[in-house]
């Protein structure tokens, strides 16, 4: 049955070239629509927008568009919405060695070889990811291994931890490190007996390395963040949220966006510690007639992670007395933060991962929402991992968003119960008391600390489990979502989060024709298999970009 939106103001796109109106048939289609479930057979759109969907086949054959897309069966659903992203972090680990899981020195320059072989040109060749506990013999490894590969091109790959880098020999020579060298304050040059660098730095001695390492251009950025949309893309992501953006990389998608040459919708958050923002607070939202690129948004850190303890606590770490994590920022910064921020007329989204940091961003938000008299700009709290019970309904009533990244409770479970204990998971991941409380929600995964695949998220929200089906029954079941929920949560949920539900995040007619092609009926396949669902096309505005 097709219900059409009746309340709804709805947008009309203003496209850049004209298309011809195109079909899109043989498919079951999928939408959401403020928490409903509407099937279609075809879609019609023109110039970017949908005009019309066809309820069963027979209608759908008295189409007069011109241009006609075959779905072959496939299932059609909304292009999907990552609200919590960092994109060039993204692009930058694309573009460089991925030691992860490395078995030993030998596998991890053997990937450095076949880097090496697609990339030759590059002069610095950057990786990230090796981990020598993981090796046989657990020693560090040598310059030499490198050295065999890359002649004259500089190669820097850096510990899974960040805290030290493994290089060859130019590296060395480039950053003029030799015998003679001393250990700079709070760093250290890994010797062999003879006194020479074995090309192993540790923590500030990386510094020497990195200080002749060319900047990253603006070029360089533009490059990290197109190649991260086009990963997203080939996932069925038709939109992401960047969560914490510099002046760089504003520039970045300044240029991508001027030469149309951006495959997916951005949707960024300002960086509110950038040295720049005061210019963009200044200058006020900046906001695209075709919502390709919207920055109306400042992203605040109140404090760090769970894993590393970094999270603020009220009472102490279950499995550390005596450490209740930090809080990034002070009394007067916060409101400061927020002050100004709400009066340039951003939507403020602030991370908080425990308890004590989801209380106080829910104190100070309320307090600066009171002051500005600014709920319609539909404030966040990225994260709100792990929230006391007494605080979750003030989400709904403050109007506060709850920007969750369902991947992270199945990869922290076990972690997590560590970190806090058996009573505050009352309260940890707990997305089912959130929306029953009358919160909104909006879906991300925080890649790339996670997967970018949506279906991870989407299996991780219906069912609390890992791929291997962990733990039986879910994790805190309580917490699940159904899957209408899960749709709405990575499409037409998101899309409110950023104040666009007019123009994506539904297939209706008038809304712009962002649509994937997907293998598997996500309404009907076993839960367990949620995750295994495989993208066949994805459009954005009617544009095929994967
Ligand atoms: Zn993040």
């Amino acid at each position: 049955m097709i219900r059409r939106l009746s309340c709804a103001i709805l947008f009309t796109l203003v496209a850049t070239s004209t298309q011809a109106a195109t079909l899109v048939y043989n498919v079951t289609g999928y939408t959401m629509n403020e928490g409903e479930r509407v099937q279609f057979a075809a879609l019609e759109f023109e110039d970017g927008v949908i005009t019309r969907l066809y309820s069963n086949d027979l209608e759908a054959r008295a189409s007069k568009a011109e241009e006609r897309i075959d779905g072959n069966g496939a299932i059609l659903l909304p292009g999907l919405i990552d609200a919590h992203g960092h994109v060039t972090a993204l692009g930058r680990g694309l573009s460089a060695v991925n030691l992860v899981g490395s078995t030993s020195a030998a596998d991890a320059a053997a990937r450095v070889r076949a880097f090496l072989a697609d990339n030759g040109n590059q002069e610095w060749v950057r990786g990230h990811g090796w981990n020598q506990v993981l090796w046989p013999g657990k020693q560090f490894p040598h310059r030499s291994s490198l050295d065999a590969l890359a002649g004259k091109q500089a190669v820097a790959l850096t510990r899974i931890d960040g805290h030290a880098m493994w290089v060859n020999s130019t590296a060395l020579k480039l950053a003029d490190i030799g015998p003679e060298t001393p250990d700079p304050d709070g760093g250290q040059i890994i010797r062999d007996d003879t006194g020479r660098a074995t090309g192993v730095l540790i923590d500030n001695a990386m510094n020497l390395v990195k200080a002749v390492m060319p900047p990253i251009t603006d070029e360089d950025m533009a490059n990290f963040a197109l190649t991260a949309m086009q990963a997203l893309a080939s996932q069925g992501i038709t939109s992401v949220h960047d969560a914490g953006i510099t002046a760089q990389e504003v520039r970045a998608y300044q240029a991508l966006r001027r030469e149309n040459r951006m495959p997916i919708r951005v949707y960024a958050m300002l960086k509110m510690v950038d040295p720049a923002i005061d210019q963009y607070l200044q200058q006020g939202p900046l906001i695209d007639e075709q919502h390709m690129l919207d920055i109306r948004s400042v992203k605040i850190s109140a404090d760090g992670a769970l894993g590393s303890r970094g999270a603020a606590l009220f009472e102490d770490y279950s499995d550390m007395p005596g450490q209740r994590g930090l809080l990034l920022v002070n009394d007067e910064q916060l409101d400061r933060y927020m002050d100004r921020s709400m009066a340039a007329g951003y939507q403020v989204n602030v991370h908080a991962i425990g308890d004590k940091a989801n209380a106080r961003v829910l104190d100070f938000l309320e307090q600066m929402i009171a002051r500005h008299d600014n709920r319609h700009l539909r404030h966040r709290n990225e994260h709100s991992q792990i929230v006391r019970l007494e605080d979750i309904s003030r989400f709904a009533e403050i109007g506060v968003v709850a920007s969750i990244q369902p991947t992270h409770a199945t990869s922290d479970k076990n972690m997590a119960g560590d970190r806090v204990g058996e009573a505050r998971l009352a309260g940890a991941y707990a997305w089912r008391k959130l929306l029953d409380s009358g919160a909104r929600l909006a879906g991300g995964s925080d890649f790339p600390v996670e997967s970018i695949n949506p279906f991870y998220g989407i299996h991780a929200a219906v069912t609390r489990q890992d791929h291997q089906n962990q733990p039986p029954g879910g994790w805190l079941p309580g917490e699940r979502l159904l899957r209408n929920e899960a749709l709405s949560l990575f499409t037409e949920w998101a899309a409110w989060a950023a104040h666009q539900e007019t123009v994506i995040g539904r297939l209706l007619p008038g809304y712009a024709a962002d649509f994937i092609l997907v293998s598997d009926d996500m309404f009907t396949m076993p839960a367990e298999d949620l995750w295994r669902n495989q993208v066949l096309g994805t459009w954005v505005a009617g544009r095929k970009v994967h």
